[in-house]
């Protein structure tokens, strides 16, 4: 068995943390919905592959009219900072005409990702947009963006696990931790 978390210099939130957290933010996110009617529906987006996870998780404290959909931004190839403008490689199928769109995703950092699929959602006509992050690490902002449901403030550092990745690696670590330096860019993963 591989003991993975043996690959981090320390954990940042544990796994306990965040669910907890997770279990307040439905909270949160259903009294901010209160008032909707019956055939109000909120469309839930995950941006994949980073707020799987999170997504998978908060959806369960949700108690909304919901529809679920995905899409695939990419900015982050094998390193740990951006080396490109975020990209969007997959549409959404929903039709988002006067839907309440939550969007969520892993991590807040720069702003650029969350800028740039909110600039887009807006051109399907949804009646409001919403965002929703596990990690927010304002010090790294260069677009202005605020997300309107935040789990934890993190320092600036690289960080895996519940969803957030290294090269495709480290996902699945139910918490989120700093992976060790020497193991950021090993010459097998470039
Ligand atoms: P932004 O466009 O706000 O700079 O970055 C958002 C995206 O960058 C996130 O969706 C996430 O994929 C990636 N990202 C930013 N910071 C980190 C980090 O510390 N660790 C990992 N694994 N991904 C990050
Ligand atoms: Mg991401």
């Amino acid at each position: 068995m591989v003991e993975l978390t043996n690959d981090l210099d320390k954990i940042l939130v544990t796994e306990e943390e965040i669910q907890n957290r997770i279990s307040e933010l439905g909270q949160e996110i259903n009294e901010c919905y209160t008032n909707l009617a019956n055939d109000e529906i909120v469309a839930v987006i995950a941006i994949i592959n980073g707020a799987i996870i999170f997504t998978a998780d908060l959806i369960r404290h949700l108690r909304l009219n919901m529809e679920l959909d995905c899409i695939r931004v990419s900015s982050y190839r094998d390193a740990t900072s951006p080396i490109q403008e975020p990209e969007i490689i997959d549409r959404i199928r929903l039709n988002l005409q006067d839907r309440h769109i939550l969007l969520i995703d892993d991590i807040l950092d720069t702003g650029s990702t969350l800028t740039k699929v909110v600039d887009l959602l807006n051109t399907t006509r949804p009646r409001t947009i919403r965002t929703a992050v596990l990690l927010d690490k304002s010090s790294r902002r260069t677009v202005p963006f605020e997300a309107d449901f935040i789990g934890f403030n993190i320092p600036d550092e690289f960080v895996v696990g519940y969803g957030l990745d290294f090269a495709e690696h480290y996902r699945h670590l139910p918490c989120i931790g700093v992976l060790k330096p020497e193991l950021q860019n090993p010459p097998t993963w470039t």
